[in-house]
């Protein structure tokens, strides 16, 4: 008996699996298909100064209008689009599309952008930037790649070069979601960052965890005397704001400030938030 119900469990298992590669393929072809009819689009979060009190750049994050599904999650295609390495040609597009909307906002705003490790690793990023740069007009100082930790494991001497030259074309590198990956704090040492985004892990339980906070701290102080800048994801309350401030961190990103808004919604906002969080400095 328990031999025969091995055997169903089986099967069971088998067509949970053919259920799941056909919605795999279902979606690889509707990716295909997002891009031919151009059902991506960008919108933007605010990376908030909190000492001057103004926006001073948006991190692109994309979206797609599904015919049926409706608004898809990155998380819901980003993994599959690697995967099938059709990030590459998605990728494109939002570099290409985030630098002319740049383009049209105030100077001292900047965009960034989310390269997947799939996409740093081709040999046309560099060139797709500079094309996008030049045709858009978006100063290379005002483009900001964030790139995670996962890149750095393996080929370092490639990455490490690969990052001198973008630095040397004058665009920013930002390293997303510092500590949740395997977070060496050499790599700091060794490559050439200008700006670190602490993961929202760690301000979801800085009100609660001493441990949280200090970890903040020690990573403020450290990319400080190292020159480079940090900021906070997923801030989402004023309480977390301050202690943020009291640990050194003055660069907030999250839904306190703002949701990811339409390209539409970008003016306005950048309006609405100067002069925000003024009460909130810590002396
Ligand atoms: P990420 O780069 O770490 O982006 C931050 C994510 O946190 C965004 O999710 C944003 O909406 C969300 N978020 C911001 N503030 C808060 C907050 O206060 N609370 C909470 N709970 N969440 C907050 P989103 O837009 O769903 O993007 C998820 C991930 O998908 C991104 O994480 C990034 O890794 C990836 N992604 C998004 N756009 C692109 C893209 O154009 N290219 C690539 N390669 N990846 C992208
Ligand atoms: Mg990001
Ligand atoms: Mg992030
Ligand atoms: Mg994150």
């Amino acid at each position: 008996r328990a031999k025969h119900e091995g055997k169903g469990q089986y099967h069971y298992f088998e067509q949970q699996m053919d259920e799941l590669a056909r919605k795999r393929r279902e979606t690889e072809i509707d990716l295909k298909l997002a891009i031919e009819h151009g059902q991506f689009e960008l919108y933007y979060q605010p990376l908030f100064n909190t000492e001057e009190q103004k926006i001073n750049g948006f991190e692109a994050l994309i979206r797609w209008n599904h015919p049926t599904r409706g608004l898809v999650s990155p998380l819901d295609f980003i993994p599959l689009a690697e995967e099938t390495g059709l990030i590459v040609q998605i990728g494109e597009w939002v570099i290409k599309e985030a630098c002319h909307q740049a383009a049209t906002w105030p100077e001292q705003i900047r965009v960034a952008i989310n390269i997947s490790p799939v996409q740093f690793r081709t040999k046309g990023l560099q060139s797709v930037l500079i094309q996008a740069l030049t045709q858009s007009g978006l100063s290379p100082q005002r483009l900001e790649l964030e790139i995670t930790e996962s890149l750095l494991i393996d080929n370092v001497a490639e990455t490490l070069q690969a990052l001198h030259s973008l630095r040397e074309m004058g665009v920013r590198v930002a390293l997303d979601d510092f500590g949740t990956g395997y977070s060496s704090l050499s790599y700091l040492r060794s490559f050439p960052f200008d700006k670190i985004k602490i993961d929202r892990s760690f301000v979801d339980d800085i009100m609660s965890d001493k441990g949280s906070a200090a970890i903040i701290q020690a990573i403020t102080g450290l990319a400080a005397a190292l020159g480079m800048e940090t900021i906070a994801e997923g801030v989402e309350l004023e309480e977390q704001v301050e202690m943020l401030l009291k640990n050194g961190c003055n660069n907030i990103q999250g839904f306190l400030l703002s949701r990811p808004v339409p390209m539409a919604e970008v003016d306005a906002l950048i309006t609405a938030l100067s002069g925000k969080c003024r009460n909130r400095k810590v002396a």
